[in-house]
């Protein structure tokens, strides 16, 4: 029996390390928390530094072969480790979706093969020198850290110059990418999978609405995306896949805007090399998840095009829960409680996810509701409910 390696024990990685223990795989995972969701479920934990030289021989003598679910592991540990196992995705991809400059500019040389599905329009914000140049049509914008982001953290929205030479103050002066802000008519994100022989799948398109820059709800099915713009949004994530001979799961996420033909278009934002949140309805709606997936790609196994048999919706349980002033089960109160979950349970097509994380937080990750159900109505009416339940905004 084998044995799969993970680089970092987050909740994508203790997902996967499920996945993969449910196909009679052992695993392995590095991460220096003790108590890391994924660390706390796999037969080795490795608990050191992302860098630590010692912990990554460990790694990779007990590991046949590895992933990672984090993907700002350092990009020069995942080359070393790649000497001696195999490792997907490889370093050079992992580096390129690490910094937003070097991932925009792989989407531009995609742009070609890819129906011309371009990135925002935007700028490297390395110098004053480069502050001072920004082109009048980048702002209003978004100014992002190249680095490190995440969550609608490193960012900073601004209307005008002097908002920019704050914003990029109070951001420390390291390397960003100024964007136009876009005016969004929808969101939403595609994972393939691929593998070491080149072949690809991707799974059906999700569409994302995101609160405080944070992922809310996902919802797959017939009439979330127009059709013919979820094969386009496909055919470019496979593109952008391929050109980086990208070997494991992958997400790319696209924002929808006006075309000015009173039609859509597509706008590529950004991409993570790993499973993603906005595809965890997969565990319950399709045949294969994207964490068995992932197994599959990293295992050398055959990948097959996923099908979804049921309408899905995902709803994201932060930590915001557990204190929700609105909430009917609890009142403003520093001292957690737990949700309503008998009561959320209750409901038809409820599928229950936690992550097992010791301690709820405002804006932490906690687990997520997955819905399915026979039809479109019946799946938005379970979520109607279990919204109200959890005291969370409507659909
Ligand atoms: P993630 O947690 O998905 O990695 P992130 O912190 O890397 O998020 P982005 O995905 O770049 O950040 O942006 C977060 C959200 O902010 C987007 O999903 C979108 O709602 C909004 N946003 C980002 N860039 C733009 C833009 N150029 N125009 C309009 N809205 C934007
Ligand atoms: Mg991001
Ligand atoms: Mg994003």
């Amino acid at each position: 029996p084998a044995t799969l390696g993970v680089m970092g024990g987050g909740q994508l990685g203790r997902m996967f390390v499920q996945a993969a223990q449910a196909m009679g795989f052992s695993t392995a995972v590095l991460d220096p928390d003790a108590d890391s969701p994924a660390g706390l479920i796999s037969h080795h934990h490795i608990r050191c530094a992302y860098d630590d030289p010692k912990g990554l021989a460990q790694l990779a003598r007990c590991s046949d072969a590895i992933t990672t679910e984090f993907e700002n592991v350092p990009a020069p540990a995942l080359a070393s480790l790649a000497a001696l196992r195999p490792v997907a995705p490889g370093a050079a991809s992992v580096a390129i979706a690490q910094d937003r400059a070097a991932e925009k500019a792989h989407f531009e040389r995609c742009a070609a093969d890819n129906d011309g599905v371009r990135p925002a329009p935007h700028a490297s914000i390395d110098s004053p020198e480069q502050l001072a140049a920004v082109a009048a049509e980048l702002l209003p914008g978004i100014l992002k850290t190249a680095r490190l982001g995440y969550d609608g953290k490193g960012q900073a929205r601004v209307k005008d110059r002097a908002e920019l030479a704050a914003a990029w103050d109070r951001l420390g002066r390291v390397p960003c990418v100024l964007e136009r802000l876009l005016p969004l008519r929808a969101e939403c994100s595609v994972i393939v999978a691929r593998g070491a022989d080149d072949q690809c799948v991707s799974f059906p398109v999700q569409k994302n609405t995101h609160r405080d820059g944070i992922l809310a709800v996902t919802e797959v099915y017939d009439g979330a995306i127009d059709p013919a713009l979820a094969r386009r949004a496909q055919a470019a994530t496979m593109a952008i896949a391929r050109q980086l001979g990208y070997v494991g799961v992958l997400c790319v996420e696209y924002f929808l805007v006006d075309d000015g033909r009173g039609g859509l278009d597509l706008v590529v934002n950004e991409m993570a090399p790993r499973p993603h949140n906005s595809g965890h309805y997969t565990q319950n709606a399709c045949d294969v998840s994207q964490f068995e997936a992932q197994v599959r790609a990293v295992a050398g196994l055959p990948l097959r095009a996923p099908v979804q048999h049921s309408p899905a919706i995902m709803l994201n349980l932060l930590g915001d829960l557990w204190f929700a002033p609105n909430a009917r089960h609890a009142q403003a109160s520093d001292t957690p409680v737990t949700p309503p979950w008998d009561e959320v349970l209750a409901l038809p097509g409820t599928h229950l996810h936690l992550y097992g994380k010791a301690s709820a937080r405002p804006g932490r990750k906690m687990g997520h509701l997955n819905i399915t159900g026979p039809t479109v109505a019946a799946v938005r009416d379970t979520a109607a409910k279990a919204l109200a339940l959890l005291g969370l905004p409507p659909l």
